[in-house]
């Protein structure tokens, strides 16, 4: 973190990390005048910064890192416009050092627009120029996660890191609404069990794959704190609402190594339902997300079938949606991908047939 150039650092000293939703934001910034000789400098309180930090719109803190742990900050980024709803956005992670030694780490890099919406900001705000960036950690291959990856490695030189099952999603590209992600490469792929240092700290990549092949975790075991992506989720997103586990046996798999793992602090990347957003403690709760992630994907093929049956034993991928979301105020749109996924599933083990645009219980 240290640049050697004597200007302003600031340091966060809210307490965000306590209470969600509307309200949260309501620390302060103390700015922090430092340099090699001199460790405790003079300090004087800045208002809050409003924007570019803010996307009042959605309820989105966006370049504005909120404290979570020490030395770990959250970075939200809306996901407008492919997933246009208010509660929605992805949460990235800066890892800090707090004694300044270690250069901070990204843990994901969003949508593309991100590394100029708020991971730029979010750096500066702490004190650090886009060169301190040296490596960006991808939980996984996905639009939102390492989409990004492009612009931020051309504006800070940081490296890529990803696990390795994931790596050649990045080399075929992507795209994020609008917007392209163009095939690259990481510039290193991570095995489970490797134990990497970031920001200073021992962190081990933990193989969770399920919802992607090279989904993995990233724990600090002395801490107990595990990132996780979007390899854990519970009832699915806030948006969803429904579980995006394309390979059900190896998502079960993540959660029995999950579960066995001693978490106190999960940090994902979305809401995921019925949790609070970005951090699950303590390690009980982990314990019942766990349990109710895994609920979520033993019973979707019940609550499909059910959904066909009550139509009348046949109906559009619209109408199952609507059924599935009807008990809460999703977004069946956006659920229809995921479930098709599942009812494909269903097709292939004889439970479902589908014809034209409909789905037949069988
Ligand atoms: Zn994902």
């Amino acid at each position: 973190m240290a640049d050697g150039s004597g200007r302003a650092k600031r340091m966060y000293t809210g307490s965000d990390g306590e209470g969600w939703g509307p309200n949260r934001g309501g620390g302060e910034f103390r700015a922090t005048e430092q340099d090699e000789h001199q460790s405790i400098g003079r300090t004087e309180t800045v208002p809050h910064p409003v924007s570019p930090f803010r996307d009042e719109a959605r309820d989105v803190a966006t370049g504005h890192p909120i404290a979570i742990l020490p030395g770990i900050w959250e970075i939200r980024e809306s996901l407008a416009p492919a997933f246009d709803t208010p509660e929605t956005w992805v949460s990235l992670f800066l890892i800090t050092d707090p004694t300044g030694h270690a250069s901070p780490v990204m843990i994901d890099t969003g949508v593309p627009r991100s590394t100029h919406t708020v991971i730029l900001p979010a750096l500066e705000a702490l004190g650090f120029a886009p060169s301190d960036l040296k490596v960006a950690v991808n939980t996984h291959s996905h639009h939102d996660h390492a989409g990004s990856n492009v612009q931020l490695r051309e504006a800070t030189g940081c490296q890529i890191w990803i696990g390795r099952l994931d790596g050649p999603a990045l080399l075929r590209g992507d795209r994020f609404g609008p917007d392209e992600i163009p095939p690259h490469s990481a510039d290193r792929l991570l095995d489970g069990g490797e134990i990497v240092n970031l920001a200073g700290r021992d962190y081990e990549i933990i193989d969770m794959p399920g919802h992607s092949p090279g989904s993995i975790g990233i724990f600090d075991r002395e801490r107990g704190i595990l990132f996780t992506g979007d390899a854990i989720q519970a009832r699915g997103t806030t948006t969803q609402g429904v579980p995006g586990a394309s390979n059900r046996p190896a998502y079960r798999n993540t959660l029995a190594t999950v579960r066995a793992l001693p978490v106190e602090h999960l940090l994902p990347a979305h809401a995921y339902l019925p949790f609070p957003p970005a951090h699950v403690t303590p390690g009980s709760e982990v314990h019942r997300y766990v349990d109710v992630s895994r609920e979520a994907i033993d019973t979707i093929d019940d609550r499909l079938a059910s959904a066909i049956r009550n139509a009348g034993g046949s109906a559009t991928i619209a109408k199952i949606a609507d059924t599935i979301c009807a008990d809460q105020p999703r977004t069946p749109v956006l659920a229809a991908p995921i479930l098709t996924d599942y009812l494909n599933q269903m097709a292939a083990v004889g439970r479902v047939r589908h014809d034209a645009d409909h789905w037949t219980l069988l």
